[in-house]
């Protein structure tokens, strides 16, 4: 299983993208900033989006990967003609009603036509994996404003898992503690140890949140623990505040990591 960080920033500046992870080459866990990263050929190899809630920071991507690939149709041959987008079935009401609504961008899956859309939407619902050529994705669900899933990825015997966005929530510790051979995860810091009621209220985690919820893992220390969705100006302070946590074999997560696992 490759895991390349696209972007793994909860805000929005200079140099620092949003949450975004490309799986083997063709798969996009959220949308946060593939087309800022990728080149096109990139992109086009982009098959299926497992999108895991509907704020702007996860979804907008997939507005710009539509337009990139339906240009590319009409210029040339190519391999995969449309993308799916896998999501709860509330999220792609949402998409389609607030986000691809032919008012704030049009609605690629209609274009060019219903019958060979650039995107194809499919529901995906909690704890049923969806199997794509040896890699098993499974939604758990989280606790966040919205509706929301982090994914469980399961290829050759080894298990790596994606918080998404989330406060405090036992379902993500449960789903780890039965995997056999966890190899990795990345769980939600967003905010400083000073900002714990907009954590509180935004369903995110601050440093300290995250080590006492942390101890829920039966692994702590044996795995590596990532964290991310970090507001990029918080950064300094939020470093010193993990560090003062001293969790062994965890860091925050960076935009140039790639997982070989
Ligand atoms: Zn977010
Ligand atoms: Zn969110």
């Amino acid at each position: 299983m490759k895991i390349r960080v696209l972007g793994c920033y909860g805000g929005q500046l200079l140099g620092f993208h949003l949450s975004s992870f490309l799986i083997n080459d063709t798969i996009l866990l959220d949308a946060g900033s593939p087309t800022i990263i990728l080149t096109l050929e990139e992109q086009r190899h982009i098959e299926h989006a497992f999108i895991s809630h509907t704020h702007l920071d996860h979804i907008q991507g997939i507005a710009f990967l539509a337009d990139n690939r339906s240009l590319k149709r009409l210029s040339d041959e190519i391999v995969n003609r449309y993308i799916t987008i896998h999501s709860l079935q509330e999220n792609l009401d949402t998409i389609s009603k607030h986000f691809l609504n032919n008012l704030v961008w049009p609605d690629f899956t209609m274009i060019p036509n219903a019958e060979d859309p650039i995107l194809k939407f499919r529901p995906i619902k909690p704890y049923q994996a969806t199997v794509i050529d040896g890699l098993s994705i499974t939604p758990i669900p989280m606790n966040h404003p919205v509706p929301c899933t982090g994914f469980l990825l399961d290829q050759d015997g080894k298990q790596f898992i994606y918080s998404a966005d989330t406060g405090v929530n036992d379902a993500i510790w449960d789903v780890a503690n039965k995997q056999s051979n966890l190899c990795g995860l990345i769980i939600d810091c967003s905010f400083p140890n000073n900002y714990q009621f907009l954590a509180d209220i935004s369903g995110h985690m601050t440093p300290k949140q995250m080590a006492q919820d942390l101890k829920k893992l039966d692994k702590l220390g044996e795995i590596p623990i990532y964290l991310f969705h970090m507001k990029p100006e918080t950064l300094a302070i939020m470093s010193k505040e993990i560090d003062v946590e001293n969790i062994p074999n965890l860091r925050m997560l960076t935009q140039d990591d790639e997982f070989l696992l």
